[in-house]
Order: structure tokens, then C-alpha cells, then sequence
């Protein structure tokens, strides 16, 4: 193994071979598998934004990485249920946070989801108290999924975001730099769709 597993470097090198097809279990989009021409043998698989990149070997066949992609897809999704927040941590956590940063608001939620939400980082339904937490936010530091958690639970509250909304997210020491870590989280996500995006470009000029 060597270190440009994770490089960018290695983004240049790749042919994305799952475009029009899905695997079972596997929804579109979320699974980017490269071909390394720098791997001989090993196969590995991470997680980068919302997706699970895998990366086999030029060489390797389809039928092998039919085969071999959605058991390392497994294998990352049992490592982050091992590391994940119970729904039911959750719910106490917003509590803690609601104590700690904004006693005024009593109110507390009926239930808090994990979701696939692409687009958002969480919501809150006012009506039914209900809360959901994007799951991209599965593998976030602390103190991102609190800020995360800390925002919708003002939504129980006080639905827009205005000057009292956000007087009261300001409450929360760590804000800076959990708005900074979701915006690079975004920008990274974008980075790693452009190549397609360009496929799609050039295809269409050809
Ligand atoms: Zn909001």
C-alpha cells in the first residue's frame, strides 16, 4: 500500500466504470470505483463526501469486481455503524446542547432520524417535533454533528433563520469552524463529481 491512496493525485489516473450501472444494495452515485494502474493486486475501499470510492486494479475483471465491490462497500458500511451515534444518543445529545447553550427553549424533540439527505445537513418539523440528521455527517468530528444537531433543535423553537435564530446559533462556541469544515466537506463532494461532469462535456462535444 502506499501513501496516494487518498491523494488526489490519484484522480487522474482514474476511468469510472459504474456509470450507467448500480449494484445491488448500492444507490446511484454513491459508489466510485477507480481503476489504479499503480495496483497490482489489493483492492481498497474509503470513504470520501458522500460516497465510498473503491480501488481495484487496471487489470482486474468484471466479473471480479462485480464480485468484489459491494463486499468492500459492506465492509466500510460495518465500520461506520460500529462508529455511529445511536438515534437515541442523538436525542440525548440535544438535550445536553439545548441545556447547555439555549436554556429557553424546554421543548424537546419526539425523535431524531439519520437520513440519506443529500442536499441538506439536517431538518426539523416543527409540527411532530421531528428531527433529521443528514447521514453524511456519520464520520463527522464532535463538534460538527453538535453544531448540526444544536441548529435544528433552535428549529424547535424558532422556524426561519432569522436575527434571533441565528443570535442563538452563535451561542455555539466551535460555529466557525463546523460552517468550515461543511463547507470544504461540499466542496469536496463537487471536486469529486467534476469528472463525470467533464465526461459529459467532452461527450457531447465529440
Ligand atoms: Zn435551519
Amino acid at each position: 500500500m502506499t501513501d496516494y491512496e487518498n491523494s488526489h493525485e490519484q484522480l487522474n489516473h482514474f476511468e469510472p466504470t459504474l456509470e450507467e450501472e448500480t449494484l445491488p444494495g448500492i444507490s446511484e452515485g454513491e459508489i466510485i470505483v477507480i481503476r489504479s494502474t499503480r495496483r497490482k493486486k489489493n483492492i481498497s475501499a474509503y470513504r470520501q463526501g458522500g460516497r465510498i470510492v473503491v480501488s481495484i486494479p487496471a487489470r482486474m475483471s468484471k466479473a471480479d469486481e462485480r464480485a468484489m465491490v459491494p463486499e468492500m462497500v459492506a465492509k466500510i458500511r460495518a465500520q461506520e455503524a460500529a462508529a455511529t451515534m445511536s438515534e437515541e444518543s442523538l436525542q440525548t445529545r440535544i438535550g445536553e446542547l439545548l441545556s447547555e447553550f439555549a436554556p429557553e427553549i424546554t421543548s424537546r424533540p419526539a425523535s431524531v432520524n439519520w437520513r440519506a439527505m443529500r442536499e441538506r445537513w439536517g431538518s426539523c418539523t416543527g409540527i411532530d417535533r421531528s428531527i433529521r440528521i443528514s447521514d453524511r455527517l456519520k464520520g463527522a468530528p464532535d463538534y460538527v454533528l453538535d453544531y448540526v444537531l444544536f441548529h435544528e433543535a433552535i428549529h424547535l423553537d424558532i422556524f426561519d433563520h432569522g436575527p434571533e435564530f441565528k443570535a442563538m446559533l452563535a451561542r455555539f462556541p466551535q460555529e466557525d469552524q463546523a460552517e468550515a469544515y461543511l463547507a470544504g466537506y461540499e466542496a469536496a463532494e463537487n471536486a469529486l463529481a467534476a469528472p463525470e461532469a467533464l465526461k459529459k462535456l467532452l461527450n457531447k462535444g465529440a
